[in-house]
């Protein structure tokens, strides 16, 4: 397989914003668009037990990986300033989220963050209590 990323401008009616859809394609089958679509490229890759898009079920763990390779590939070819900062956003969809994985400062355990909150927590919960 020999894949690349189509990005496309889709009209909407609200001119202010751009909209883009983009796809893979397979270069080995033919250079003709659309009989070399492979899948669309999913906004969000979540990684679960049951993957949610074709992309996800065709490259399963590594989707996260080639959806980077592609889109970091799509930037090389020096695509216009609108599309270059709709390629970023998806990158930066892709990439895990820090302040959802902070560990406990003091034992090291994985702290769930809650979303509203401000400041992110420092001790996991049985630690904080020690400390009371
Ligand atoms: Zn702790």
């Amino acid at each position: 397989m020999k894949l690349k990323l189509l990005i496309f401008k889709k009209e909407t009616k609200d001119y202010t914003k751009t909209q883009y859809k983009i796809v893979i394609i397979d270069l080995d089958r033919t250079k003709q668009y659309p009989q070399n679509f492979v899948c669309i490229l999913p906004k969000n890759i979540k990684l679960k037990v049951k993957p949610s898009s074709t992309f996800e079920k065709m490259f399963g763990k590594e989707s996260i990986e080639i959806a980077k390779q592609l889109l970091k590939k799509a930037l090389r070819s020096r695509p216009d300033s609108e599309t270059t900062q709709a390629i970023r956003e998806r990158l930066k969809l892709l990439d895990p989220q820090p302040h959802n994985k902070t560990k406990c400062e003091n034992c090291g355990k994985p702290i769930k963050q809650s979303k509203g909150r401000f400041r992110p927590y420092k001790f996991c919960f049985e630690c904080y209590s020690k400390r009371l």
